[in-house]
């Protein structure tokens, strides 16, 4: 028998800290939640190669007394709660009191801190959890703290790291999350001693979003807020021009801390569900204020998971609220027609997005400048054989980036850059205003134009000065689809009979699928009858769906129903709603009349969603007049 060992607390915090301390991310996220903890207006971080082998923190806030230094560092050593009842009633984001000890087990740690109180501060070294240094110095009120070379004692978990640059990125969407979660907060962020965003803490979280992630992204957000059941939902949903291909924009927060939850994103999914096509996913940036007496964050160290109580409610309110803040927004894309810009402009764009990063600094935006340069002078270096040149005016915007990267931009607020910040605030003001008034709507169909159809596909419509471009097919799936949705929902489809009926033959499992749905079919219009043996006879068909092969589509609905993990949920319904629509819709290349586009437009203007079809496909969009005398230089 192996003789049984006590550990002793250094190899447990060593032990623990894997629980803690994953990679460089999970080090900084714990580091900056003590500094907001601690009351910080201002943040700083820090990292070289990708947080491996450095991570500094600074804050301004409270700072630790000279007699708790020590204690910081203990294994469930926190100021933040003293019994488990606090545990209900958590505004922190620490309260484990793990996260110092984790570190400092498990890399070389220092701290400087000094409270508002004490004249002097504290200088405190600690490695692999043994102190190695304690002295008094002088020192701004506040906190840094710094980790370097992060599993140096413990090689095996150093291996689990991936590439620096790999790991760099976590930390920087990390940062970005944190940053958005506290707008009030100013937060400067550098990697490999290049600023990559800072913010200034001014509250508005459309100027974070338009420095971390840039102007286009920017001005395709809708202000979101919403209030019932004792909850309170902020933030910004990215209307569907900037749907995403997967789920890392969905940002969500649960009492100021970040989390990921598989519950919102499906009830903000459904909300946005007209505007999404297949495999896209929402923009939006939304912070949740529950009670905390709903929710439980103590699930797991990493505090990303949250249970909530009474989901099912939860989900419908949240679904409910996105949902009512999307539709009566006008969502019609605009075009510039040619996909591209063309050259000229182009090139004058560069020079006014050149001008105005002089003023606000936008380093992603920036880098990637200069880096696309560095690419396509040095491609072109290549290809002619001619020694890499760069223009002066390059040269010159090159060294600008730098110097300016270089230049301390943190907290400032020079006029410059309130004078770009406010022309900012106008131009999104604009952009609000365009998006509050409705167009499509019942009240402004009489001033709608039809010119015609083109391409026996899309008609013109002129509204006001705008010219609109409406593809037939998803306009008519569209109408079709609320239409039945609305049959459906009153249990009212119409249903045309079939004389003769059309005989299906179905196996076992269509059998039973068949009876289980039997209710679903009939509130779909289906006519079914048992006709001996294995043999159906559909004696009813939904209307909408006469002469589009009915008995193909009832077999499809019967096999998806038949194996679908979806099966007999709203949702299946749903899709196969959806799919008779499409399937009964006027397609393209079909040339229709002045009275059919007429009607059809006027039962699209009655929807509420007007803007997509049921797969999320735009219905229509928009250029306006000025847009076109700007292609035509009539105006610049
Ligand atoms: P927790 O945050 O769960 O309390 P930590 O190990 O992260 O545990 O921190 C331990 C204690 O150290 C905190 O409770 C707090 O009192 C103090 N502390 C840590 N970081 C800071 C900071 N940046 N400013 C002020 N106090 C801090
Ligand atoms: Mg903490």
């Amino acid at each position: 028998m192996a003789k049984i060992n006590i550990l002793d607390n250094q190899t447990i915090d060593k032990i623990a800290a894997g629980e803690v301390v994953e990679r460089p991310a999970s080090v900084v996220k714990e580091l900056v939640e003590n500094a907001i903890d601690a009351g910080a207006s201002a943040v700083t971080v820090e990292i070289k190669e990708g947080g491996t082998t450095l991570i500094r923190v600074t804050d301004n806030g409270g700072g630790i007394e000279k007699s708790q230094v020590e204690n910081a560092f203990l294994r469930h050593a926190t100021s933040k709660i003293s019994s488990a009842d606090d545990l209900t009633s958590l505004v922190s984001l620490g309260f484990r009191g793990e996260a110092l000890a984790s570190i400092a087990a498990v890399a070389q740690v220092e701290l400087i801190t000094k409270t508002p109180e004490e004249l002097t501060g504290i200088r405190y070294v600690i490695e692999g959890g043994v102190e190695k240094e304690r002295e008094e110095i002088g020192a701004p009120t506040g906190t840094t703290l710094i980790v370097r070379n992060l599993f140096f004692n413990t090689p095996p978990r150093k291996k689990f790291l991936k590439m620096p640059r790999t790991e760099g990125s976590y930390v920087a969407e990390l940062m970005e999350h944190l940053a958005m979660s506290n707008p009030e907060i100013s937060f400067k962020f550098l990697l490999n001693g290049q600023t990559k965003f800072y913010t200034t803490g001014s509250g508005d979280l459309r100027e974070i979003v338009y420095r971390i992630y840039g102007k286009e992204i920017s001005g395709e957000l809708l202000d979101f807020s919403c209030e019932r059941d004792g909850m309170r939902i902020t933030g910004l949903l990215g209307k569907p021009a900037i749907n995403r291909a997967n789920r890392s924009f969905e940002i969500f927060y649960m009492n100021g801390r970040y989390i990921r939850s598989a519950l919102i994103s499906k009830a903000v999914e459904e909300g946005y569900r007209e505007y999404l096509m297949q495999h896209k996913f929402p923009f939006c940036i939304l912070h949740f204020q529950i009670d905390t007496e709903k929710i439980d964050v103590n699930v797991h160290p990493a505090k990303l998971e949250v249970r909530i109580a009474d989901g099912p409610a939860f989900h419908e309110a949240v679904k409910e609220a996105v949902y009512e803040a999307l539709h009566g927004r006008e969502m019609i894309p605009e075009v510039t027609l040619s996909d591209g810009r063309d050259e000229n402009k182009k090139g004058e764009e560069d020079k006014a997005q050149t001008k105005e990063r002089a003023s606000v600094p936008e380093p992603f935006e920036e880098r990637r400048l200069a880096e696309n340069r560095r690419r396509e002078t040095e491609s072109y270096g290549n290809k002619t054989g001619f020694p890499e040149h760069k223009a002066p005016e390059q040269e010159a915007v090159l060294q600008g980036i730098l110097l300016r990267q270089d230049k301390p931009v943190y907290g400032e607020s020079s006029n410059t850059q309130r004078n770009a910040m406010e022309s900012s605030q106008k131009e999104r003001n604009e952009q609000l205003n365009l998006f509050d008034s409705r167009i499509l709507s019942r009240e402004t169909r009489p001033q709608f134009e039809i010119i015609g159809q083109i391409f026996e596909t899309y008609w013109l419509i002129v509204y006001e000065n705008k010219l609109l471009i409406v593809d037939q097919h998803a306009a008519h799936e569209k109408v079709k689809y609320e239409r039945l949705m609305k049959q459906f929902r009153e249990k009212n489809v119409l249903s045309q009979t079939l004389n003769p009926p059309t005989i299906l033959n179905l196996n076992n499992r269509e059998k039973e699928c068949l009876a289980a749905h039997r209710e679903d079919f009939a509130a779909l219009g289906f006519v079914v009858e048992e006709f001996g043996g294995s043999d159906y006879a559909i004696r009813g068909v939904p209307m909408d769906l006469y002469g589009y092969g009915e008995g193909e589509f009832f077999c499809e609905v019967l096999d998806e129903l038949a194996d679908e993990a979806v099966s007999g949920t709203p949702e299946s319904i749903r899709i196969r709603i959806a799919t008779m629509a499409c399937k009964a819709a006027v397609k393209g290349n079909m040339r229709i009349s002045q009275a059919e586009m007429e009607s059809l437009l006027d039962e699209l203007l009655t929807l509420e969603n007007p803007y997509n079809c049921p797969h999320g496909r735009p219905t229509m969009i928009s250029m306006s007049k000025q847009e076109m005398e700007r292609k035509f230089k009539r105006i610049v």
